[in-house]
C-alpha cells in the first residue's frame, strides 16, 4: 500500500520507504513486523511513530538507521537507496550512553574526532551544540554529574554534531520523569526547528507524538494496514518567549 506524500519529497533529508517488508522467526514461524510499507517523508518534517508494543516502530527505525536489513523493499534518502548506516543520519535512544572518563564537551566531540576532524575544529563544533542544548556551563562536567534529562541533552548534541540530516529517535524521552519531559519536548521542538534536520521519532506517547510531529504514523501489531495522520492543532507557545514553538517551514 502507498500513504500519502506530503510536501516537497525532494528537498534534504527526504526518505522514502519502497514496499518494505521485514519478518522475524519466532519459534520456528516467520513473524511478519512490516508489510509492504510505502511512505515518503518530506526533508526537514517531523514524523512520529506510534503503536502498541511489539507493532514494529524499533524495527521500523533500525531499518531506517541501517542497522537492520529489510527483507524487501528499499530506503531512499534524497533519492539515493542505502543499505548500512551513514552520516547523513544520527540515533538518538532512551539512554545515552555517554563515555564516563569523558567531560560533557569531549562526549560531543569524540564522534568527530573519531571520524577525522582535528581536535581544535571537533570542540569548536562541539561547544556550539554544547550551547544548543543549553549546556555551556556544564562542558567540563563528566556524566555522573548530570541528571538524566541533561545527560539526554547531551546525547542530543552528540548527534546533531556530526551534522545529520535526519534524526532518529527512539523513545528519547522514555526515561525521564513528567517535568523534565515536557521540558525536553520544548527543547526537541527549538532544535528541529532550529537544525532544519528531519525527525523521526518512536514514541508511547500520544501526546508528545502529536506535540512534535507533523505527521503521526499509526502502526498495529495485527496487520491491520498503518494509517498516518496529519497534526493540524493550534501550535504551543513557549513559556519564555510566548513564540509559537513549532513553526512552520
Ligand atoms: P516495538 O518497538 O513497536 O515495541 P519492535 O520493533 O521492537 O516493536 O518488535 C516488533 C516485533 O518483532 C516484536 O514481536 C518483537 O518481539 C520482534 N522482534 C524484534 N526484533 C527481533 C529480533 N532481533 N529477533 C526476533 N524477533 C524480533
Amino acid at each position: 500500500m502507498t500513504l500519502d506524500t506530503l510536501g516537497d519529497a525532494t528537498a534534504r533529508g527526504a526518505v522514502s520507504l519502497r514496499h518494505l517488508t521485514k519478518s522475524f522467526t519466532l519459534n520456528g514461524q516467520p513473524l511478519p513486523v512490516l508489510r509492504n510499507l510505502s511512505l515518503d517523508i518530506r526533508g526537514g518534517e517531523s514524523l512520529a511513530i506510534v503503536g502498541p508494543s511489539g507493532c514494529g516502530k524499533t524495527t521500523l527505525l533500525r531499518l531506517l538507521a541501517g542497522l537492520e536489513s529489510a527483507d524487501g523493499g528499499q530506503v531512499l534518502i534524497d533519492g539515493a537507496p542505502v543499505t548500512g548506516v551513514g552520516t547523513e543520519r544520527a540515533v538518538i535512544y532512551q539512554e545515552p550512553r555517554l563515555l564516563p572518563w569523558l567531560t560533557v564537551l569531549e562526549n560531543v566531540a569524540f564522534g568527530l574526532e573519531v571520524r577525522g576532524l582535528p581536535r581544535g575544529a571537533a570542540r569548536d563544533r562541539a561547544r556550539r551544540h554544547v550551547r544548543l542544548v543549553g549546556l555551556s556551563d556544564f562542558e567540563t562536567a563528566y556524566p555522573r554529574q548530570l541528571s538524566g534529562g541533561m545527560a539526554q541533552r547531551v546525547g542530543i548534541a552528540r548527534a546533531l554534531a556530526v551534522q545529520p540530516e535526519i534524526l532518529l529517535l527512539d523513545e528519547p524521552l522514555g526515561a525521564l520523569d513528567a517535568m523534565t519531559k515536557l521540558t525536553m519536548q520544548e527543547e526537541l521542538a527549538r532544535i528541529w526547528h532550529e537544525e532544519k534536520v528531519t525527525m523521526i521519532l518512536v514514541t508511547h506517547d500520544l501526546e508528545e507524538a502529536i506535540f512534535l510531529a507533523d505527521r503521526v504514523l499509526v502502526l498495529s501489531a495485527d496487520g491491520t494496514p498503518p494509517a498516518v495522520i496529519p497534526v493540524d492543532l493550534p501550535r504551543p507557545r513557549d513559556r519564555n518567549t510566548g513564540d509559537f514553538v513549532r513553526m512552520r517551514r
